[in-house]
């Protein structure tokens, strides 16, 4: 507004995201298979298979956090056996604490050194990417999105940097299309999960901003309308758990 008042807020969201996820960076995967009972795990195996990666893929997984994604994807082409493989992903996320921990794990899993030709860690805001236009086959933001400020522009990012006929892929908590699930959901989120957060990593706040993120965030077609404003077509999504969590497709032609 005029006023400054939307920038004050959008500065102190972008503040408090960091915060967030510099305090649970370490336990952050813990966290994950406890909160989801590991279903998580199951949601982003569904989300490669959609992807459905090549010899060929160069993929960007932006908000990447501990690796999750970009480990999938490396499995996943690794079990292609194709002799020549050439694919490539680059990790990008905001925030340094995230960054160490998936790198770590990198070196762990693969058993590889870092810098790597297959797989490269970047510090980077979803709203203004360090990185070439045209220049990934596929782009992957998996429960990043809604903690990004403005939307709008990471959509119009990941448009500028695909090239054309790339692939932009979605994972994000969206809205449950049953009642009874609903409710359980809703007694889960709001007494379970900071109670959980306290419990495993010693924080409450980070996990009672985590279920205030999902409440706000778009619903189902109302992101896939966001989608399509930032230029990308065939616009499609896929509901995984009744709606605990979506996939968003689109294409850049
Ligand atoms: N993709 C990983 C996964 O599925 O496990 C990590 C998801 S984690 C819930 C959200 C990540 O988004 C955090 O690592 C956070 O640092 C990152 N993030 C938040 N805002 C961002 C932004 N504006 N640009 C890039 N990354 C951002």
């Amino acid at each position: 507004t005029h006023f400054g008042f939307e920038t004050v807020q959008e500065e102190e969201k972008t503040g408090k995201v960091y915060e967030v996820f510099e305090n649970v960076a370490k336990s952050y995967d813990t966290m994950n298979d406890a909160m989801s009972f590991g279903i998580h795990r199951l949601w982003k195996d569904i989300f490669i298979d959609r992807l459905g990666p090549t010899h060929d893929s160069k993929l960007l997984d932006v908000a990447g956090g501990t690796g999750d994604i970009a480990f999938r994807f490396l499995n996943t082409v690794d079990n292609l056996s194709s002799k020549q493989c050439a694919a490539h992903v680059t990790v990008a996320d905001i925030n340094r604490a995230m960054l160490d921990v998936g790198e770590q794990r990198a070196r762990d899993l693969f058993k590889i050194e870092l810098p790597n030709p297959r797989i490269q860690f970047v510090e980077a805001n979803a709203e203004e990417l360090p990185i070439e236009d045209n220049s990934y086959s596929a782009y992957t933001i998996a429960f990043g999105i809604r903690n990004v400020t403005h939307i709008d522009k990471a959509l119009r990012e990941a448009y500028r940097v695909l090239r054309p006929g790339g692939r932009f892929l979605c994972l994000e908590f969206s809205h449950v299309n049953n009642s009874m699930l609903q409710w359980a959901y809703d007694q889960y989120s709001f007494q379970v999960i900071p109670v959980m957060g306290q419990l495993i990593a010693g924080q409450w706040k980070p996990y009672q901003y985590l279920v205030e993120s999902i409440r706000q965030f778009p619903n189902q077609e109302e992101f896939k309308a966001m989608i399509e404003s930032a230029g990308f077509q065939y616009v499609t999504y896929e509901n995984l758990t009744f709606g605990v969590v979506a996939i968003h497709s689109g294409f850049k032609l």
